[in-house]
């Protein structure tokens, strides 16, 4: 390759000399330029091996500052003999050389020519230098390479074995040992075992035991500092185990020692470094994160099956499915209640579990309220309460409980109630007419008629309640039900023009807040009557004098929202979830307040023959709301 030489001078006379008279007939390239500027471009555009520079171009300080600038590039300055004090400034600086004139060819090969051969050591050194950096860059990736596929393995392999033995590979690997042992304590005997080795025996890795007192492993674990041992001797260990040079590290966990990582030479006369035990002691946290991972997901495993056997013995059905619709639990109740008997292929979209209709529409239909309850009746007449519930990142439960028995009692005591009530109204009807006849008979005096009119009053509150109680068995039973087209708001007039006068009595105001248009209803008049009579009734017998009723009804998603509000007394939390079931009364009725407790029941029951729902809200002590949804105009049973 052509050696090129940079020439900055001034005199294109002195150029000439150099160029055409000295360097090129020797052989070497002359790039020639007259200023700084030009010294620059030069210096970044082509490979220069050797720059001469006259002072007269910029000054003694110009060569200082190239020398400054281009430290491998050797400069030769030329400059005049008065100059010599700015000389040394420029040798100081790194300037290679000088000339002084009368330039003499020798003279200026020669000093060209050493200069060249510092350039050459220069790059010979550069190069060595650049080769050692690149080596030791090499071994770093190779080292790191092989930590991140331990660190890989870790993640991983869920095999613990299998993630050990890379560690105890790559701690060989890494190290230049000739062996490598992980040695686990035992909690129980106290003493350290061969968890996993490399080019160790298989005969000892089975039967190594090694006590942590006296020992140097049982050392490193009762201290939690590593051990590195270098001996011109072989030091034994453990009988039948000498090692020349070993290096031992703990392995801990939540800032326990578990066990030890170990490297070892038994022949090899190899030292281990600092760096070696950094090297170990990262391969041990992957070790005692990989232990730990292990004995976390074993923790995890038994809580799981400790949890599937309960899900699988408990009595309840339980299904729970996630934000796609995937079936990802149904314990064995839930599958045979519904009968799915497909083996557990979990999870699965829901309609490959389930068709039964009930269930899907309760899973896909929008509640308000949760948990929401509802009766299931299933394939096999059994029925079942099914409680929804949301749960949060996971998707929704569904525990459903078997009811069969309880509404099975239900039914029988409602037959017992109805027949009873039905065998009570005649001798009734019997006392209530004799009791009237007996003033045609007869004088009575005052206290007679007093009795009288008390027995009136009792016998009609007693048939009243047997009224009620035939009323309720044949709405559960769903007997004489003539459902037509009507209108809720017409009902509501008669019911508000019938209760007049006990709100007057009470001093309430009714605010009535009905939609100008409501839609039609299919239903039975007389029951729906009920309904607004109880629900009224109730808000009139709860309030305090001068309270406030208000009464809504409107349309809202095909649904018509009939809702009674009171300022009354309200009721106590306990007692909301019962206040809806025969006879029951709640605590925060007043004693002049007369009440069988069945007038919800008749409410409920007539509601939900008509494919509706009822609630209550309320704040005890501010007053209830109680709210009916009825479907609009559709033809039911
Ligand atoms: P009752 O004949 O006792 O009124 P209901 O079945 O109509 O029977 O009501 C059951 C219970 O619910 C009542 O005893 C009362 O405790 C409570 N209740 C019903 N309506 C209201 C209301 N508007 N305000 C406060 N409590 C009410």
């Amino acid at each position: 390759m052509d050696t090129t030489i940079l020439l900055i001078v001034a005199n294109s006379q002195t150029g000439e000399l150099l160029d055409r008279g000295v360097l090129a007939p020797a052989g070497f390239r002359v790039t020639q330029v007259g200023d700084a500027a030009g010294a620059v471009t030069a210096m970044r555009s082509s490979a220069i091996d050797v720059a001469i520079v006259e002072s007269a171009v910029g000054g003694v300080q110009l060569a200082i500052t190239l020398a400054e600038t281009y430290p491998a590039l050797p400069l030769i300055l030329i400059a005049s003999t008065e100059e010599q004090t700015q000389m040394l400034d420029a040798l100081r600086a790194g300037v290679f050389d000088f000339l002084t004139p009368p330039l003499k060819p020798d003279a200026i090969l020669d000093v060209v020519q050493r200069a060249l051969n510092k350039r050459q050591r220069i790059n010979t050194w550069a190069k060595e230098n650049n080769r050692r950096n690149t080596d030791i860059l090499r071994q770093r990736v190779s080292l790191l390479e092989t930590l991140g596929k331990v660190g890989r393995s870790v993640t991983a392999l869920l095999d613990l074995d299998e993630v050990l033995k890379v560690v105890v590979d790559a701690a060989v690997e890494l190290t230049g040992a000739e062996e490598s042992s992980l040695l686990m304590l035992d909690e129980n005997t106290g003493e350290l075992y061969m968890r996993a080795a490399r080019n160790v025996h298989d005969d000892l890795v089975n039967t190594f035991r090694l006590p942590v007192s006296d020992t140097l492993a049982g050392e490193v674990v009762r201290t939690g500092k590593p051990i590195l041992l270098d001996q011109e001797s072989p030091k034994k260990i453990k009988t039948s185990y000498l090692v020349k040079t070993l290096i031992y590290v703990p392995l801990e966990v939540q800032e326990r020692i578990i066990g030890v990582l170990g490297v070892a030479n038994r022949e090899q006369q190899k030292s281990f470094h600092q760096r070696h035990i950094a090297l170990v002691s990262a391969l041990a946290d992957y070790a005692s994160i990989a232990i730990e991972n292990a004995r976390l997901f074993e923790n995890t495993e038994i809580e799981r099956k400790k949890l599937e056997s309960i899900l699988t013995r408990i009595e309840d059905g339980v299904i729970v499915i996630d934000a796609n619709e995937q079936v990802i639990l149904a314990n064995p109740m839930a599958r045979a209640m519904f009968k799915h008997s497909k083996p557990a292929a979990l999870p699965c979209a829901l309609e490959d579990c389930f068709t039964h209709d009930q269930l899907l529409a309760l899973i896909r239909d929008g509640h308000d309220t949760f948990p929401y309850r509802v009766e299931l009746e299933l394939d096999d007449e059994r029925v079942v309460n099914a409680q929804l519930n949301l749960i949060p990142e996971i998707g929704m439960t569904i525990t459903l409980h078997d009811i069969t028995y309880f509404k099975e009692l239900d039914r029988i005591k409602s037959e017992f109630v109805s027949t009873v009530s039905h065998d009570l109204r005649s001798p009734l009807t019997a006392i209530l007419g004799y009791v009237e006849l007996l003033e045609r008979v007869g004088p009575i005096n005052e206290r007679q008629r007093n009795f009288i009119q008390r027995v009136q009053t009792s016998v009609r509150n007693i048939t009243e309640l047997i009224n009620d109680l035939l009323d309720l068995g044949r709405i559960e039973a769903g007997f004489n039900e003539r459902k037509v087209s009507l209108s809720i708001k017409n009902l509501l007039q008669y019911s508000v023009e019938n209760l007049r006068s006990p709100l007057e009595e009470k001093k309430l105001t009714l605010r009535q807040e009905v939609a100008s248009h409501l839609p039609n209803i299919f239903g039975d008049s007389v029951r729906l009557r009920q309904v607004i009579d109880n629900l009224l009734g109730n808000a009139i017998r709860y309030s305090s004098e001068g309270g406030e009723i208000i009464v809504v009804a409107k349309e809202e998603n095909d649904q018509i929202i009939f809702r009674v509000e009171d300022s009354g007394c309200g009721i106590p939390a306990a007692d909301r979830p019962h206040i809806f079931e025969k006879f029951y009364r709640a605590s925060n009725v007043v004693e002049n307040v007369s009440g069988s407790g069945l007038g919800l029941a008749i409410v409920k029951s007539i509601v939900e023959n008509h494919q509706g729902r009822v609630w209550v809200d309320s704040i005890e002590g501010e007053g209830s709301a109680f709210t009916v949804v009825l479907p609009i105009e559709k033809e039911t049973n």
